[in-house]
């Protein structure tokens, strides 16, 4: 290649100071990068010399940490996997859910330790009212039960990352997926990263029978970030069939409005209590993000 030929690569690793770009051609190469260059695993980038410029991004996934600061995890990933197990807090899959539609990304669940009787029964209420809204992976990262529909579907050229609450085995899941992984497992800090001297904040792997997956260390939990009152309500799983005004007022927040199609729903049992209560919480903080953002103009 000349010097200033541009070549094409994603970024499959970060390690602070510098990037791992991999090329079209499959070569590898460490390129450096300013802290706090904004580059992220997953981006798409041009490298030219020592010049890295980043292509516009499909999409993004972010976590806003307890202070409010927004911190970019990965760009361009297709899938989020939301990884439950007993003791995962109720609410936990909606608040997921929703962050995964508001960043433009397909969720999908994973039912783990399914060789638990306790899990099993989890896996069991989950499909019964998400069956119909997304893709359910009921399976054992332990014993390998149930791993196969995920590596079918992970194989359709999927690119994706997986959140859950710590101990739910997302390095299990991930050691289980890719073998020459080798995170630790149980680990409560972040991860360790084995073979190589420097830490990675994140990394992509190719996946032995297709797809990809992002592990993004510490991202357990998240904020809702960047999304609207109307957007909440049209994002939250189980709302979608209300979307089409049959509430009273097309801005209907389904709080205390009169006419409101989904307190006529949680009336009637097709949305729990407890599901919609989850609603409420979200509302307040999304409402409390918007007063904020209004503050600031
Ligand atoms: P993470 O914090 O989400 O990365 O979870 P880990 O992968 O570190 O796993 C937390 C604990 O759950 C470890 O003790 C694992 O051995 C255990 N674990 C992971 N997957 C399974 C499973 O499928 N069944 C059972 N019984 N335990 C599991
Ligand atoms: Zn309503």
């Amino acid at each position: 290649h000349g010097k200033d030929e541009a070549e094409q690569g994603l970024v499959v690793s970060h390690f602070g100071v510098a990037v791992e770009v991999l090329f079209e051609t499959g070569e590898r190469r460490m390129v450096k990068v300013k802290r706090n260059s904004g580059h992220v695993v997953g981006d798409q980038v041009t490298v030219s010399g020592e010049v890295l410029t980043r292509l516009a991004r499909r999409t993004e996934l972010s976590r806003r940490d307890a202070r409010g600061g927004i911190h970019l995890l990965a760009a361009n990933l297709d899938v989020l996997g939301i990884v439950l197990a007993p003791g995962t807090p109720s609410g936990f899959l909606d608040r997921a859910i929703v962050a995964a539609r508001a960043a433009g990304l397909a969720p999908f669940v994973v039912c783990n330790k399914c060789d638990l009787a306790e899990a099993e029964e989890q896996s069991r209420a989950t499909g019964s009212v998400y069956g119909g809204i997304l893709p359910i992976f009921p399976l054992s990262a332990a014993t390998g039960a149930g791993m196969e529909p995920l590596r079918d579907y992970l194989r359709q050229g999927h690119r994706g990352a997986f959140v859950g609450t710590t101990g739910v085995g997302k390095s299990s899941l991930m050691n289980a997926l890719c073998p020459e992984l080798n995170l630790k497992v149980g680990a409560l800090s972040d991860y360790n990263w084995t073979g190589r001297h420097t830490t990675t904040v994140s990394s992509l792997h190719a996946l032995p029978g297709g797809g990809e997956l992002v592990d993004t260390p510490g991202f357990r939990d998240f904020g809702l970030v960047d999304i609207t009152a109307p957007e909440l309500a049209a994002w939250f799983p189980g709302f979608e069939a209300l979307r089409d005004h049959r509430c009273r007022f097309n801005d209907c927040r389904h709080r205390q409005e009169p006419g409101c199609a989904v307190r006529d729903e949680v009336g009637s049992g097709t949305i729990s209590e407890e599901r919609y209560l989850t609603y409420l919480v979200l509302l307040a903080e999304v409402e409390a993000l918007e007063e904020a953002a209004q503050r600031r103009n």
